[in-house]
């Protein structure tokens, strides 16, 4: 049905384009000329933009990130791949910037940005009032679950039953946030990265873990007698974070991720890493 609606629209435009050319005039210059004109004004506006976007290092844009959070970003041999790293690339180069990736615990991203350290910091990090006091962040790129983490036999059905039960986080993340505001910080223990305290609940050291869904999958995967409950524990929005005087690299990473929007770039590069369920 929709195809055939397509065709009909198709048909009646057709029709009264025909209409139009034959009233109006010939165009001075063929079209194909227009539009690579058009082109060349826009490359020239995006060179200008690029020209007015200061960066800790010239010509460089510096992504902090925590390497360990798969399939955002992780590392494959030396490099570090995943969707942030490819949408950061993508960024980096609409912006004619060369990317450096600089690979640090989640908890000192935000101090990175705010000390001029890096330029942003992309990291599969969730949007929170607390952090937009001290950061900006862009347009939302993707969304995160809180997933919880249990082994296979666990009593643990939902979130509810968190309460009293050691659960493993990694530090500085909104599942430590929200756990330790939830069940008290006493019954919550940090890790530096995830893969940490998947570790610890392999070892059964806590009970349940709670982290990100895509990295909950890829650790559920790698590790045998493990489950991520049905329930969710929160629906959250991934950001890039700038510093707060940096408004001309926020504005700049905003138009580059509309872009990569409104041309599917965005898309492809999630779809190579998460298949749609
Ligand atoms: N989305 C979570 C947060 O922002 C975790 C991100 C991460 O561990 N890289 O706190």
């Amino acid at each position: 049905m929709k195809k055939l609606v397509a065709i009909l629209l198709a048909g009646t435009m057709a029709v009264s384009l025909a209409a139009c050319a034959a009233a109006a005039p010939a165009p001075a210059e063929p079209a194909a000329a227009e539009e690579t004109a058009e082109e060349a004004v826009e490359a020239a506006e995006e060179t200008a933009e690029a020209a007015e976007i200061t960066t800790v290092e010239p010509g460089v844009l510096t992504m902090a990130t925590n390497a360990y959070f798969p399939p955002y970003e992780y590392y494959e041999g030396d490099a570090i791949v995943g969707i942030d790293a490819e949408i950061a690339a993508a960024v980096a180069e609409k912006l004619g910037l060369e990317l450096k990736i600089e690979d640090m615990e989640f908890d000192s991203i935000i101090t990175a940005v705010t000390a001029g350290k890096a330029d942003m910091g992309l990291a599969g990090m969730t949007v929170t009032e607390e952090r937009k006091q001290n950061v900006n962040f862009s347009d939302s790129y993707a969304t995160g679950i809180q997933a919880v983490v249990v082994p296979e036999d666990s009593d643990i059905a939902s979130v509810d039953d968190l309460e009293g039960k050691k659960i493993g986080v990694q530090l500085g993340t909104t599942g430590d946030i929200y756990c330790s505001d939830d069940y008290g910080e006493e019954n919550v223990e940090k890790f530096n990265k995830g893969n940490d305290a998947i570790m610890a609940l392999v070892t059964g050291k806590v009970d349940a873990v709670v982290i990100d869904n895509e990295p909950a999958k890829s650790y559920v995967a790698a590790n045998e007698g493990l489950k991520i409950l049905e329930t969710e524990y929160a629906v959250e929005d991934y950001a890039a974070c700038i510093a707060k005087e940096n408004t001309a690299l926020l504005d700049a990473i905003n138009g580059a991720l509309a872009e990569l929007k409104a041309d599917g770039t965005l898309e492809q590069i999630v779809g190579k890493y998460i298949s749609a369920e």
